[in-house]
């Protein structure tokens, strides 16, 4: 088996044919998109409307689009009666006060259900810490959101072979004390390689798997159990497009992906959500 640039590694444990490959099959397929900064209103109508046709006819799909803010309550009215969720991409954890430019997170739990918390973009630009993104996540929950909570190496810890401790400390860190919070099992976790957001460089899908089966999947056991490990649901992030999404959503510890820039085309997203539907 290959690591996420091609390297070689362990098998991860779980292999077709297996129970614990039948186990995890179980978890729902979910594909959200990130449209970052970009999409007017008028471009995010024009957007969902395209999409919404070929994204109802998937099954088995649990899909969501995260707008920018200003686009939230536009695309909320499209997707009224429609299976596909709505989310955001950022909040912050008070319940109010003077925080000039920031959004609550009763303000986002009003237009949405989902939130995307602790993007490399928001690590990297805003100083998002792991601090920070704990508090975003325990926020969310109590406010009934479904948080997506982004984790992943830069491409200097990838090359100082430092990918393991930092994911784990970023699940473990980002996740302190949610085994305590009302309806954690709902949370989802994208894993991220920084160097292959927006670069059109994906990680190798068996590299990705196989993050996600001994990184990530022990780092969630530590944090709550392995049972609960085992049903939450872990997305691969990071150039995904209609080509190589299929290859990643074989594997059985990818459970979806959080799609970038690919989202922002209406036959790519639709594709790419077909192929987690398979
Ligand atoms: C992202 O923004 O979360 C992302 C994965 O971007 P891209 O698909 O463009 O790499």
């Amino acid at each position: 088996m290959q690591g996420s640039r091609g390297e070689k590694i362990t098998p991860a444990p779980c292999r077709p044919g297996t129970l614990a490959y039948l186990e995890v099959r179980m978890r729902k397929p979910f594909v959200a998109g990130n449209w970052k900064m970009y999409m007017t209103v008028a471009e995010a109508r024009h957007l969902v409307n395209e999409i919404v046709p070929g994204l109802q006819a998937i099954v088995g799909v649990e899909k969501v689009v995260c707008p920018p803010a200003t686009a939230l309550l536009a695309v909320r009215a499209l997707l009224e009666g429609t299976a596909i969720g709505l989310g955001a991409q950022n909040m912050h954890w008070e319940n109010s006060g003077a925080y000039t430019g920031e959004i609550a997170p009763g303000m986002v739990a009003e237009l949405c259900h989902y939130v995307i918390v602790g993007h490399s973009e928001r690590r990297a630009y805003f100083g998002e810490t792991d601090i920070i993104v704990n508090r975003k996540v325990h926020s969310a929950l109590a406010h009934g959101l479904v948080p997506i909570v982004c984790v992943g190496e830069t491409l200097a810890e990838y090359e100082a072979g430092l990918t393991g401790e930092v994911v784990t400390r970023q699940v473990k860190a980002g996740l302190a004390g949610i085994n305590q919070a009302a309806g954690y099992t709902s949370l989802v976790i994208a894993y991220e390689p920084v160097w292959a957001i927006g670069t059109g460089r994906a990680a190798t899908p068996e590299g990705a798997n196989t993050i996600v089966a001994q990184v990530i999947r022990p780092a969630l056991t530590a944090v709550f159990d392995e049972g609960t490990a085992e049903i939450l649901r872990v997305l691969y992030g990071g150039s995904v497009k209609s080509e190589n999404a299929g290859a990643f959503f074989n594997l059985p510890n990818i459970d979806g992906a959080l799609v970038g820039g690919a989202s922002l085309k209406s036959t790519e997203f639709v594709a790419i959500t077909q192929a987690a539907g398979r």
